[in-house]
């Protein structure tokens, strides 16, 4: 499913597909570096501002290219010093990305460590049924412009926070590819931004401080093992069995843990790096011991890091957060066997945090809206 806007994002062109375009029209070859100089590092917002290209040039990349292919609608800080950012595309489909700051211990939120959580679809396909984002099913991929796009809201939110002082957004420690919609479903787009993130002409992102997350498509997991650029992989797990897995996630029936996990014992074995597996804890679903013990072992043999995630709460979706008490149990199995464990505290719970559900509140409240009078967000 894709939607074909009447001009293509220049966010989603590389230096190479932008200096082909220019050289079609007979501008020289370095002309492709300085618009993306304006886009990337100077963050220009609108064409007048390169002012060191011709009026000429200008009115055709005007013509050419949409430069803001996402506009922020609504931003969200919660008291946990989580950002939301609600962006709509121009079909008026509505994604997410989130700013997630963990303040490290004795040195204050400026030292926090930072983190970027992105969205690759509006919707999704892969019908978890404890996800906000699945609920409505998936609308459309998002275009690699589009995915890049969100980094750009990031970095103009950050440059009006501290003016220049860290323009970069190599301040930021993580980007996470986490958000709505299933990455690995959206390939050949995932790729392109993800390069456009990392070059230097780009927003000059490290590779291995991007973590793609997916619910556990094989022939993905497999087919970014090969990719040159070497980025991390998060595996969705959510659950230590077949049973409680697809109970909760369909795709489980196409690839069960036993043709998943010998796919991320790949990765591994192609990159030596950590896999982080993913695993929210639901109450009576997937919280008990026993799934302690079998994700102690999945994790001891895959050396991967857990990530321990307590539910939040969905309007409409019958799931519980269990709680602290069993939350520790279940950590301290993992910690027993000393297994690299995270058990997160709570992120963004005052702000819809749980994946997609920012997003299903405003589209509920504009059609609602919508019964009354025609009404469109105030960008921000
Ligand atoms: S958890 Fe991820 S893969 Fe599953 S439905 Fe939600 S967005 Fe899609």
């Amino acid at each position: 499913m894709k939607f074909v806007p009447t001009q293509p994002p220049l966010t989603g062109e590389t230096l190479d597909s932008l200096t082909a375009r220019l050289q079609e029209r007979g501008e020289p070859a370095f002309r492709a570096k300085q618009i993306l100089d304006w886009v990337y590092k100077k963050r220009a917002r609108s064409w007048d501002e390169m002012l060191n290209l011709g009026k000429p040039l200008r009115a055709w990349l005007a013509d050419t290219f949409d430069l803001s292919p996402a506009t922020l609608v609504l931003g969200k800080q919660s008291h946990d010093v989580t950002d939301k950012l609600l962006l709509e595309l121009r079909d008026r489909s509505l994604i997410e990305t989130v700013i997630i700051r963990a303040p490290q211990e004795g040195v204050g939120l400026d030292h926090s460590r930072k983190t970027i959580c992105i969205s690759t679809q509006v919707g999704c396909a892969m019908g978890c049924t404890f996800c906000a984002s699945g609920l409505a099913g998936l609308k459309r991929d998002l275009s690699a412009g589009e995915i890049v796009a969100q980094l750009l809201q990031v970095c103009y939110r950050e440059d009006a926070r501290t003016p220049r002082a860290r323009a970069e957004l190599a301040s930021f420690d993580n980007i996470v590819v986490m958000g709505m919609g299933e990455p690995l479903a959206n390939y050949d787009a995932l790729i392109r931004a993800l390069t456009i993130v990392n070059a230097g002409w780009g927003l000059g992102f490290g590779a291995r401080r991007i973590t793609v997350s997916t619910s556990g498509l094989v022939p993905q997991i497999l087919r970014l093992a090969a990719e040159p650029l070497g980025f991390r992989l998060a595996i969705s797990l959510h659950g230590a069995t077949d049973d409680v897995r697809t109970q909760i996630m369909p795709v489980n029936q196409a690839y069960p843990l036993a043709k998943l996990l010998p796919a991320v014992q790949a990765f591994s074995a192609q990159h030596g790096r950590m896999v982080s597996l993913e695993f929210i804890l639901i109450e009576g679903v997937n919280d008990s011991l026993e799934q302690a013990g079998l994700l102690r072992d999945i994790a001891r043999d895959l050396h991967a890091h857990v990530n321990l995630i307590p539910y939040n709460t969905v309007e409409g979706l019958p799931w519980k957060r269990p709680s602290a008490t069993r939350q520790e149990r279940f950590a301290d199995v993992l910690r027993a066997a000393r297994i690299s464990v995270t058990l997160r505290r709570e992120k963004g719970g005052d702000i819809d945090a749980a994946c997609g559900q920012l997003r299903l509140k405003t589209e509920r409240e504009r059609e609602l809206s919508a019964l009354h009078e025609p009404s469109v967000p105030t960008p921000l």
